[in-house]
């Protein structure tokens, strides 16, 4: 028969760690029961230094305070481990506080714990973590940043190693005060490098941590229009293609036209309270009775188009049948809008085209784009003009704008999802670990894993 002791060192996956000197059962004034194990390290694990895993001489006693590790719960029962770790003088790290063979260094929880939070990171939503585990959505962000250290030592290394098509692209966090630069590998769609900031220093910085025969493999260097990636490249990596990545392209187009629509809408506005002027100094009621109805056509008009920017930044397959009539408003009303809204659809579908007729249809569109009276849309044609050598380089050498767009909508997603974390470098973790695709192992599973998950 299993002995008791024994059995509580399974529930805490600490067998073959420890030696449970004591235990305590305590109910909260809430009702909530939790086990409190007292432990020991086995000798093998004692007097060991967290950060090269040697030991060392001690250099405290071990009568310091006792500290508590939260384990994963035992059937909804809380479970910690106590003890009382001592300190350890490390001759390459000085004075530490000895490691647990439990837990990373400096967590509060155990392995088991730190790296189910971050498989559950990786899935659910941040309230379903919350709640499942009892933990705040900021000590899931140092959770996450632990099992990543610990799944990928390496991996900052590694990923910059062998690179061929990278792309660049900068993202901003917390509601747009704040940017980071994200590098990713196109051709595994792992994020390899983040940095905080963005601009000519930040990639600067990039290229600085790789070495020689590290910038030699880069093939293709991918992102959007900005002149300090063209400066970059010609600096660090002069033999690379400059690329431009399509959905950026559709982007300036769906800027230009934006533009143009608050343009429109406020000189509708504009145009409202001239009117409401000549009412005032008017005196004939007819007169006033006609202005009146002509104020209240440019107010309608005014709202219509304030309120169709989702509508025009939509492709015509995508419209709910609300939105086509409200288009077919603007196609009425302001034709020189809808025209525009035209020139983006027909770029957004021409950059989907292989690169022979992308050139043809590209060349008439420039042409059209260019003769439009609106100098936003001039600017548009003359800014796609002076890019296209570079997106042809795209679409030329394979690198396929629908995986770019999806790696960086992803990307986008996480760090508004991990926007919470407390700092920046558990962001990064995040983005890393869950781009990278590393497996990130579950508590008492097979060592080798089944093709198929046993069910009864
Ligand atoms: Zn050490």
């Amino acid at each position: 028969m299993a002995r008791p002791l024994s059995v509580c060192k399974h529930f805490a996956h600490v067998n073959e760690q420890v030696v449970i000197e004591d235990m305590d059962l305590n109910v909260d004034k809430d009702g909530v029961v939790s086990v409190i194990l007292d432990v020991r390290p086995y000798k093998r694990h004692q007097r060991r230094c967290p950060h090269c895993g040697k030991r060392c001489p001690g250099y405290d006693s071990m009568s310091a305070s006792p500290r508590l590790w939260r384990a994963l719960d035992c059937g909804g029962i809380l479970l910690y481990l106590r003890h009382a770790p001592g300190r350890i003088q490390c001759p390459d790290h000085g004075v530490v506080t000895s490691a647990v063979p439990w837990a990373f260094h400096g967590s509060g929880f155990t392995k088991e714990f730190d790296l189910q939070v971050a498989w559950l990171a990786k899935y659910l939503p941040r309230s379903s973590i919350e709640k499942l585990m009892r933990i705040d959505w900021k000590t899931v962000g140092r959770c996450v940043e632990r099992a990543q250290l610990h799944l990928d030592p390496d991996a900052d290394k590694r990923r910059l190693d062998g690179l061929v098509n990278i792309g660049v692209d900068e993202t901003s966090y917390r509601k747009g005060h704040k940017y980071m630069t994200v590098v990713v590998n196109h051709d595994t769609g792992e994020v390899v490098w983040v940095h905080e900031n963005h601009g000519k220093s930040v990639f600067e910085k990039f290229f600085e941590d790789l070495s020689q025969e590290q910038r030699a493999s880069i093939r293709c260097v991918s992102g959007d229009g900005a002149r300090w990636i063209d400066d970059c490249i010609k600096q660090y990596v002069p033999h690379a293609i400059r690329c431009v990545d399509p959905f950026h392209v559709v982007q300036w187009a769906g800027d230009a036209l934006d533009t143009m629509r608050t343009q429109i809408w406020q000189s509708l506005r504009v145009e409202a309270r001239g009117i409401e002027k000549q009412i005032k100094n008017n005196d004939d009621p007819q007169e006033i009775r006609r202005l009146r109805a002509e104020q209240q056509v440019r107010e309608l008009q005014a709202t219509s188009i304030k309120h169709s920017a989702y509508t025009l930044g939509k492709g015509k397959e995508n419209l709910t049948s609300f939105q086509s009539q409200r288009l077919a408003l603007i196609a009425e009303s302001q034709p020189a809008l809808y025209k525009a809204y035209q020139l983006k659809e027909q770029l957004r579908i021409i950059l989907k085209m292989p690169i022979d007729q992308d050139r043809y249809f590209l060349q008439k569109w420039y042409w059209r784009a260019s003769h439009s009276r609106s100098q936003v849309i001039k600017d548009l044609a003359r800014k796609i003009k002076r890019h296209q050598e570079n997106i042809f380089n795209t679409i030329q050498n394979g690198l396929s704008n629908a995986r770019i767009e999806a790696i960086n909508n992803k990307i986008k997603l996480l760090v508004r999802r991990a926007y919470g974390f407390r700092n920046l470098q558990n962001m990064f973790a995040y983005v890393k670990l869950i781009c990278s695709n590393v497996d990130i192992p579950l508590p008492n599973r097979p060592v080798v894993s089944l093709d198929r998950p046993v069910g009864r």
